[in-house]
C-alpha cells in the first residue's frame, strides 16, 4: 500500500512541476519519506533516517559552499505523519512538512508554505479521497507486475491495529477508474496486478452517493470488480491483498474458481488460533468459524494456496492460547506467513483497555516456535509441488544466478528455471524468453521458500489452462 502511495505522490508532484527522482538525498530539493506506523520497529527506522537527513541539512548550513541551492526540505508522509502530527514538526527541526495519507494533493502547497516560513502540516482524514483520478507514476518502470489501490481505510476496530486511526474510514474507487488504470498498465506491458486495500475485499463502489448515505448493503462488490477485470484482461493475472476473513462470500470464491487469471492464492489473516484471544483482538470470528471458512474455500477452489498473519504474545495470551495458534498453523497448512511479536501501539483499543502483559522474552520464544512450526508445515506443501507443471510469469533474472529466470506460479510461490530457449506453444520453434512471458515449468526441486524447475514451453495464460493436464 505504501509503495503505491509513493507512486500517487510522485504523480501529484510531477503535475505540480517537480522534476525526476534523484539517486542521492544530497542532490534533491525535497526528500519524501513515506512511513508505516504498524510496529515500533518501523517507526524506529524512520527516526534513524530523519536523523541522517538532519545531519545532511546541518552540514549544508555549516559548509555553506556545498551548493548554491538551499538544503532539501524533508516531508514525512503516511501513517506515522497521521499518528505523530505536531510531534514530528517539533522534533528538533528534523521535518519541514507533515502530510497524512489523505492529504497528498495538498503536498505542493505545503512545500511552498514552508518557503514562506509557515508551519506545514495537513493530517486531515477524508471520507471521500481515493485518488481515483491520479495515474500513479511507476517507480519500477520495466516491471511486469504492478499494484493498484482500489480502496482505502478500514471500518473494523481490531484491538491491536492502528490503521483505522491513521487511514480513516473505508472508501472505494469507482470501478471504471480501476479498469482504466489496469488498462494503462496493460499497455505498458504489465502482466500481473495486485489489487490493494486495507480491507480489500470490503470493496464497494457506491459512486454517486455521498459518504454519509453509503452503506455496504448495496453497490458493486469486490466479486463484481474481480470478474470485470478478469474478463476485460484475460491475459493479465490478478492477486489481491489484504483481505479480512469476514468478506469471503461464495460468489467471490466462484469468481476465483471460474477465472484462471485470478490467482489461486488467498491471504487469510487469522492472527491467533485461540477463540479467546480472537475475541480480545475483536477480530469478529472464532477459531471454528475460521476453520469452516478454510474448508469452504478449499471445497470451492481445490488446491488454493493460503497465507496468513500471526501475532505472538498479544495481551493476555496464555501458553494454551499459544499452543492453539501452533495447532492452527498445522491444521490449515499455509504456503506463506507473516509472523510478528506483539507491539502495543498508542491509541488502539488494546492500548486503552488491555495490558501488554506477555514478557518480551516470552513473546520472542513464542514467535520462534511459531516460525519453526510454520517452516515444518510449509515444507510439506512446497514438497507436494514436485513433478507438477506450473504456469510461471517471468519477472526478472535470478539475482543469485543470472543464467536463471525468476517468477511466480499461480499460488504465488517463487520459481527459478534456466534461461535456455524453449519451444513456443503455437509454432513449436525454439524461442528466447523474457520478462512478461508465461512459461510452463515442471517442478523438480524445492527449498524452504522457492521452487526450481525445468522450462517446457512458452505459452499463454489461456492456452495453458485449456490444455489437458
Ligand atoms: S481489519 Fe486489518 S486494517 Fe482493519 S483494523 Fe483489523 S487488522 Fe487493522
Amino acid at each position: 500500500m505504501n509503495f503505491n502511495d509513493v507512486e500517487v505522490v510522485l504523480a501529484i508532484m510531477k503535475k505540480a512541476g517537480y522534476g525526476d527522482i534523484v539517486q542521492l538525498p544530497e542532490e534533491s530539493d525535497v526528500i519524501l519519506i513515506n512511513t508505516c506506523a504498524i510496529r515500533d520497529n518501523a517507526e524506529n527506522k524512520i527516526w534513524q533516517r530523519l536523523n541522517y537527513f538532519k545531519h545532511i541539512k546541518s552540514n549544508w548550513r555549516k559548509n555553506g559552499t556545498k551548493s548554491s541551492r538551499p538544503p532539501p526540505k524533508v516531508a514525512v508522509l503516511g501513517c506515522m505523519a497521521e499518528r505523530l502530527k505536531e510531534k514530528l514538526i517539533e522534533a528538533d527541526k528534523m521535518v519541514d512538512v507533515v502530510c497524512g495519507p489523505d492529504a497528498y494533493r495538498d503536498l505542493p502547497r505545503l512545500l511552498s508554505s514552508v518557503e514562506q516560513g509557515q508551519q506545514a502540516i495537513n493530517t486531515l482524514l477524508s471520507l471521500e479521497e481515493t485518488y481515483a483520478d491520479v495515474s500513479p507514476v511507476r517507480i519500477a518502470k520495466d516491471s511486469v507486475t504492478a499494484f493498484v489501490s482500489i480502496m482505502r481505510g478500514c471500518n473494523n476496530m481490531c484491538a491491536f491495529c492502528i490503521v483505522p486511526f491513521t487511514r480513516g474510514r473505508e472508501r472505494s474507487r469507482p470501478l471504471e477508474s480501476i479498469v482504466r488504470e489496469v488498462g494503462e498498465l496493460w499497455e505498458q506491458g504489465v502482466k500481473e496486478v495486485t489489487l490493494l486495500g486495507q480491507n480489500v475485499n470490503s470493496y464497494c463502489d457506491l459512486s454517486g452517493f455521498s459518504a454519509i448515505y453509503r452503506t455496504n448493503e448495496s453497490g458493486l462488490r469486490f466479486a463484481s470488480l474481480l470478474k470485470c477485470l478478469a474478463e476485460t484482461y484475460p491475459e493479465m493475472r490478478f492477486r489481491f491483498t489484504s483481505p479480512h476473513p469476514k468478506d469471503f462470500p461464495d460468489d467471490l470464491l466462484l469468481v476465483m474458481r471460474e477465472h484462471h487469471n485470478v490467482c489461486n492464492s488467498i491471504h487469510l489473516p487469522v492472527q491467533s488460533g485461540s477463540s479467546r484471544v480472537l475475541e480480545r483482538m475483536r477480530r469478529g470470528y472464532t477459531r471454528e468459524a475460521y476453520l469452516e471458512l478454510v474448508e469452504r474455500i478449499r471445497e470451492i477452489i481445490p488446491g488454493v494456496a493460503l497465507s496468513s498473519d500471526f501475532i505472538a504474545g498479544f495481551c493476555g495470551e496464555t501458553e494454551e492460547d499459544h499452543l492453539q495458534t501452533l495447532s492452527i498453523v498445522e491444521t490449515v497448512g499455509y504456503e506463506m506467513a507473516y509472523m510478528f511479536a506483539y507491539s502495543m501501539r498508542e491509541k488502539t483499543p488494546a492500548h486503552r483497555h488491555d495490558v501488554d502483559d506477555v514478557p518480551e522474552e516470552v513473546k520472542q520464544r513464542r514467535l520462534s516456535e511459531l516460525i519453526a512450526t510454520f517452516k515444518r508445515s510449509s515444507a510439506a506443501r512446497y514438497h507436494s509441488q514436485l513433478g507438477k507443471t506450473q504456469l510461471v510469469l517471468i519477472e526478472a533474472p535470478n539475482k543469485r544466478n543470472p543464467n536463471e529466470w525468476g517468477g511466480r506460479c499461480d499460488s504465488g510461490q517463487k520459481v527459478f528455471f534456466s534461461r535456455a530457449p524453449v519451444p513456443d506453444h503455437q509454432s513449436g520453434d525454439l524461442v528466447d524468453t523474457k520478462p512478461g512471458d508465461y512459461v510452463a515449468v515442471k517442478i523438480l526441486d524445492t527449498t524452504f521458500a522457492s521452487l526450481r524447475g525445468e522450462p517446457l514451453r512458452r505459452t499463454s495464460l489461456q492456452a495453458f489452462y485449456s490444455e489437458p493436464r
